[in-house]
């Protein structure tokens, strides 16, 4: 391998432990989403994975089902992951939507979570994954058995940490206490939706990830480009989500123009900042102290550069988040 990765790549990024671990991750990281191995290709793929390293990004999110056809995206990401060095990366992987027909192609049973693992890491070329997660609730398998499968994975040595996702707060504390009755593996991160347009995990989610001293990594950030100036103008992108992805294709969801409005006042706030609109979105974000890292998307290498300095400034005085509150109805 011949691409030399910047030397100052840890000058400018912030870490944060993920709860009461010894994980630090990158206040910003990406995930690969229906853009890499989707809608975008290996080529800004790569260009996009490198750029991140280069700024300190050394986490990167994957899960089984991620691209088209479901698996590319791991696919994509790991040829690209055979030319960085492993060692500075925290790659994760997640199981529980579909992902092959039958009984055992989704959920969270024991048998699922272990074959999934096994063709994530072949697609991915790894030996390991650095966090394995549970992707979503199941409400048939016992969490006896699920928070079981992943300790047993931890302890064959295919994952080094556990994390769930869209898990609520009240099933989010049950897979806990399990793990706590049963001496489980803990639980070192979860991974909900959260942002300026979805504010759910702070009445539901929060406090438990506190006191469990479980980090938290927020997913579309963004929500998905909406918190970005990309559909202020009258006409959506060309080569925007919206256009490539959402609806199957066929384009703009009409629901995201009640959005809008609160987007373009939230727009008018962060150029009070001298932020970005997606700048703030992602040091909102990350103001709550419970929230160890922003997990955004890219489909281009500028927006990466843009979204890493929003840490420039995650401070917001009373009045700021007071009137983001009435903005957004909270
Ligand atoms: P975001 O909310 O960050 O949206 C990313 C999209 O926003 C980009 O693809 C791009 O869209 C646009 N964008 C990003 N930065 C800018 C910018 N500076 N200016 C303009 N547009 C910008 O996150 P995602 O929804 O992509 O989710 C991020 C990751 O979270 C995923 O890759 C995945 O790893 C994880 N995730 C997890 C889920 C779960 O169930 N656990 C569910 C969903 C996501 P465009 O293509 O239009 O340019």
């Amino acid at each position: 391998e011949t691409h030399t990765f910047a030397e100052d790549r840890y000058s400018q990024m912030l870490y944060r432990r993920s709860g009461r671990s010894g994980l630090d991750l990158p206040a910003i990281s990406l995930g690969a989403w229906e853009t890499f191995g989707g809608y975008r290709g290996e080529e800004i793929a790569r260009a996009c994975l490198y750029r991140a390293f280069d700024l300190g990004i050394t986490h990167f999110d994957l899960a089984n089902n991620y691209g088209n056809p479901a698996g590319n995206a791991e696919r994509v990401v790991g040829r690209i992951l055979r030319d960085m060095p492993r060692d500075e990366l925290i790659i994760s992987t997640k199981a529980g939507y579909r992902m092959w027909p039958g009984p055992y192609g989704e959920w969270l049973s024991k048998k699922y979570l272990v074959a999934s693992l096994d063709q994530s890491l072949k697609r991915l070329g790894l030996e390991y994954v650095d966090i394995y997660y549970a992707h979503r609730p199941d409400p048939e398998t016992p969490l006896e058995e699920t928070m079981a499968a992943l300790d047993l994975i931890v302890r064959q040595g295919k994952a080094l940490y556990v994390g769930v996702s869209n898990f609520s707060g009240a099933q989010f504390e049950e897979a806990v206490q399990v793990t706590q009755r049963l001496g489980l593996t803990p639980i070192t991160i979860h991974q909900p939706s959260y942002s300026l347009l979805n504010r759910t995990p702070e009445y539901d989610l929060l406090n438990h990830t506190r006191r469990a001293g479980a980090g938290v990594i927020t997913y579309s950030p963004l929500a998905q480009g909406l918190l970005t100036n990309k559909y202020l103008g009258k006409e959506v992108p060309d080569d925007s989500r919206a256009a490539l992805w959402w609806n199957q294709g066929h384009g703009w969801d009409e629901r995201n123009n009640d959005k809008l409005a609160q987007v373009r006042k939230l727009n008018e706030l962060a150029q009070q900042r001298g932020q970005s609109l997606a700048q703030m979105a992602l040091a909102w974000n990350l103001r709550h102290p419970s929230v160890t890292s922003v997990l955004i998307g890219a489909s281009k290498v500028e927006q990466i550069e843009e979204n890493v300095k929003a840490l420039h400034n995650i401070f917001f005085s009373e009045e700021e988040l007071k009137l983001i509150d009435e903005i957004t109805g909270f």
